[in-house]
């Protein structure tokens, strides 16, 4: 005899569409196709840091958002934008109506180091810096104070993506995927040195190959390494 007891339909809410929300929604929409799967996110547009932290040279890096595209277009997933979980719709209520609610909010502040001065006028940390030349919808009211030489702390993949986008003539910005008031911004600072400051030796460094290797093949820019001062 066949049972008529349907499976359950479990519903499960994702708070967040960056990369984590939609590669676990891809993962729950193909092993439990019975899912209904609601991904709530605050901002306009989905995808998180694959389109506003991603560097707005680097649009292969951003093609993995064509892969989530297809993932929010399954019959069983659905994207809700403009809707910030903590304001727009509270946890308790999606506890209701949900079996199951995900976390996959990211990383949206900077991190404040605790120094004196950080503060200041033209000191901004890298996720603003980056959010507002990748047109965060947040950024709109922020242009930053850039000068003719910037000094970048830390020795990461971001410090290398914000060197690279300030150190790129017009030129080869041409297919970059930046507004034209932040390249106008970039052209009239005029600048002319960017130091890339870091705690330790070279070694201590986490640059990847690649992202350091393509400093060295830009059109007006010539890297220089120095030791560190205790070397000197
Ligand atoms: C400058 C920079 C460059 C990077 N470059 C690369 C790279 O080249 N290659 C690479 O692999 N990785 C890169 N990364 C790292 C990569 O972007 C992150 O690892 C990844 O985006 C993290 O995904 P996530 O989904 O955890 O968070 P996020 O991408 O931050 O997504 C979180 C989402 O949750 C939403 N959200 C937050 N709070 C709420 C709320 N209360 N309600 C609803 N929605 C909410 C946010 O709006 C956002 O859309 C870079 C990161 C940065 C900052």
């Amino acid at each position: 005899m066949r049972s008529t007891i349907q499976p359950p339909d479990y519903k499960i809410a994702i708070i967040g569409s960056g990369p984590s929300g939609c590669f676990l929604a891809e993962i729950l929409a193909l092993k439990r196709p019975d899912l209904q799967i609601d991904i709530y996110e605050r901002l306009p547009h989905p995808f998180g840091l694959a389109v506003s932290g991603v560097a707005p040279d680097h649009l292969h890096t951003r093609k993995v958002t064509e892969q989530f595209a297809r993932t929010l277009a399954r019959d069983n997933v659905n994207l809700i934008c403009n809707t910030e979980v903590g304001s727009s719709i509270s946890y308790s209520e999606l506890k209701q109506r949900y079996d199951r609610v995900v976390f996959a909010t990211g990383a949206s502040e900077d991190r404040r180091l605790g120094i004196p001065g950080e503060h200041l006028p033209g000191i901004y940390g890298s996720g603003r810096f980056t959010r507002w030349y990748n047109n965060h919808p947040e950024s709109s009211q922020f242009t930053p104070l850039i000068g003719q030489r910037v000094a970048i702390i830390g020795n990461g993949n971001v410090a290398l993506d914000i060197a690279r986008v300030l150190a790129k003539t017009a030129a080869e910005h041409q297919t970059s995927a930046l507004s034209e008031p932040v390249r106008t911004h970039l052209a009239k600072n005029h600048i002319r040195e960017i130091h890339i400051l870091g705690r330790r030796g070279p070694a201590d460094a986490s640059f990847s190959v690649a992202e350091l290797t393509e400093l060295s093949t830009l059109a007006q820019a010539e890297s220089i390494l120095h030791q560190p001062y205790w070397m000197e």
